[in-house]
């Protein structure tokens, strides 16, 4: 019988130590290996996804091809490992006590009273046994949000303890992810926040197999020593994560810490085969030594944060690797650009992305870099609310429709050509009522789309709920606007183009949750070259 095993990363000290990157970076070796493997997100927070969330919260809302909207880390997963991840991968508390909740209000608990122990943490157990129930995977990794000591994680940390009993330690294990800080005064790495953070592990009857240790120094085999007679593991099982230059060398330095290995041997499994990430350091060496520079504009509402668009930075990653191209990014705040100084700020770039968003924060100077990329020739990618704007902007200059506008930004406007879809207009609540997840669209062949795919019939993932007004499609496409995608079934425009434009292409859906390491996306691939070519021109 296939027997799943299980890799739970806890994180201590502090949060920000980037579990996610550690948990994807092994997933990958391991995947090297000839393992299959998948991760998992547990959030104690009481959202029931992110899809609520403000992006200032914990930056980007990634999507799923089965329409969830889950945390960011999802897309490093994808990313590093590029197999899809689902719903499964990617629980909150809150979800975890909606269906707890939803179990009592139909008399599943025969009268009993509920509580946290068994019943939330029965749940949190069945949620993580999901993915490994389905025989996909050898190893399943389950990351648990927040840090050690946090009271909304203390049920997570007990559901960990009694799976670790329940599976045996062949099994199931532990990596706790901590923080050994180097005091510059006293010229030290210092071990006591790690001692701490594993005390307070144990507290919960849960001790590590393997400690993952951040540092900006190298950990020296003293404190190696140190730490690990002091938390109660083998001095080999402390592995040192010292700061890298990019989260893509993280594989790298856990394979040359070993991280692999001890994991292998603590679950007695043996690997088919040597780690050679040959594809990855391609990528790699490519990305460390461009040979040309691009500027491209993101303009957006959340900057502030870079999080809230890792992905599409991400995705400008792997495509500028494919060209051996760096990708610089110019940040503009939407809401900095006015029509006396929008020339200004985008002089010189070579592309100009307008991002995806919500709102009618900004509009005004997201509209006003459509219309200096479109007059101007420079490649411009739309995405989502980006796309939309290109068709307002197209409509209220080029078709002289100067109200055009979306229902989301003006309810009554008078010329709609972004309106709510009819299966919206009913919907009053605001979590998971987008239209979300893989939809199909065919592309028009012989357009920047199609030559980007090399394919007609494309699948891409949406998180929006405004559409392009079909009714204005033809006065629209007679003024040079193109709809080169469209959804087979609903008829829905997914893509529009300018012909006579250089690169102009905007999309209903986010190609940026799709791009990986081993597939950068071809609309970025696409949109990098020709920002290199307005860059030779
Ligand atoms: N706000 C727009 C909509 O709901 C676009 C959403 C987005 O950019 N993800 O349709």
């Amino acid at each position: 019988m296939h027997t799943t095993k299980y890799v739970f990363v806890t994180g201590g000290v502090t949060s920000s130590l980037g579990k996610g990157i550690i948990a994807a970076s092994l997933a990958k070796l391991l995947q090297e290996r000839g393992f299959t493997v998948t991760i998992q997100k547990l959030d104690p927070y009481i959202n029931i996804d992110p899809g609520t969330l403000n992006p200032y919260e914990h930056g980007e809302c990634y999507v799923t091809d089965d329409g969830a909207e889950t945390d960011l880390d999802l897309g490093h997963y994808e990313r590093f490992l590029n197999i899809p991840t689902s719903q499964a991968n990617n629980v909150t508390t809150g979800r975890i006590y909606q269906s707890v909740i939803n179990k009592e209000r139909k008399g599943e608990f025969l009268g009993k009273t509920v509580q946290v122990i068994p019943h939330i943490t029965d749940e949190i157990k069945n949620r993580i046994q999901i993915l490994g129930e389905t025989g996909n995977y050898d190893i399943v990794i389950t990351e648990i949000g927040g840090t050690v000591g946090d009271i909304e994680s203390l049920p997570y940390v007990e559901s960990v303890r009694q799976m670790l009993w329940e599976k045996g330690e062949e099994n199931a294990i532990v990596i706790h992810l901590t923080l050994v800080p180097y005091l510059a005064a006293a010229g030290e790495l210092k071990t006591k926040p790690t001692q701490h953070s594993v005390k307070m592990l144990m507290q919960s009857g849960v001790s590590p197999d393997i400690l993952v240790c951040r540092t900006e120094h190298e950990i020296s085999d003293d404190i190696k020593r140190k730490l690990a007679l002091f938390c109660n593991v083998k001095q080999e099982d402390v592995i040192q994560s010292i700061d890298a230059e990019t989260i893509y060398d993280v594989p790298n330095l856990m394979l040359a810490e070993g991280l692999d290995k001890v994991v292998l041997k603590k679950l007695k499994l043996t690997s088919k085969q040597e780690p050679k990430l040959l594809t990855w350091n391609n990528f790699l060496q490519k990305h460390k030594n461009p040979k040309h520079q691009v500027e491209i504009a993101l303009i957006g509402k959340y900057i502030e944060l870079q999080d809230s668009y890792k992905s599409i930075t991400e995705a400008f990653i792997h495509a500028g690797s494919s060209h051996e191209t760096k990708v610089n990014v110019r940040w503009i705040h939407s809401e900095s650009l006015t029509p006396d100084n929008f020339e200004e700020h985008l002089k010189g770039v070579n592309g100009i992305l307008v991002a995806p968003g919500f709102g009618d924060r900004g509009i005004d100077g997201k509209i006003k870099a459509v219309q200096y990329a479109r007059e101007n020739n420079i490649p411009f990618f739309g995405i989502c609310l980006g796309m939309q704007m290109a068709v307002i902007e197209f409509a209220k200059n080029v078709l002289g429709l100067v109200d055009a506008f979306s229902t989301e930004m003006k309810s009554d406007c008078r010329n709609p050509v972004i309106n709510l879809m009819q299966s919206q207009e009913d919907v009053t609540e605001k979590g998971g009522t987008m239209r979300l997840g893989a939809w199909d669209c065919k592309l028009v062949k012989n357009s920047l789309a199609y030559e980007a795919y090399q394919t007609e019939n494309i699948s891409e993932r949406h998180r929006h709920r405004y559409e392009f007004n079909n009714e204005y499609l033809q006065q629209i496409e007679l003024k040079g606007m193109i709809a080169t995608g469209t959804n087979p079934k609903t008829g829905l425009v997914e893509v529009v183009e300018i012909p006579k434009h250089p690169w102009f292409v905007g999309v209903q859906y986010h190609p940026e949750y799709k791009s990986t390491v081993l597939k950068p996306h071809p609309l970025f691939v696409a949109f990098i070259k020709a920002a290199l070519k307005q860059s030779k021109d």
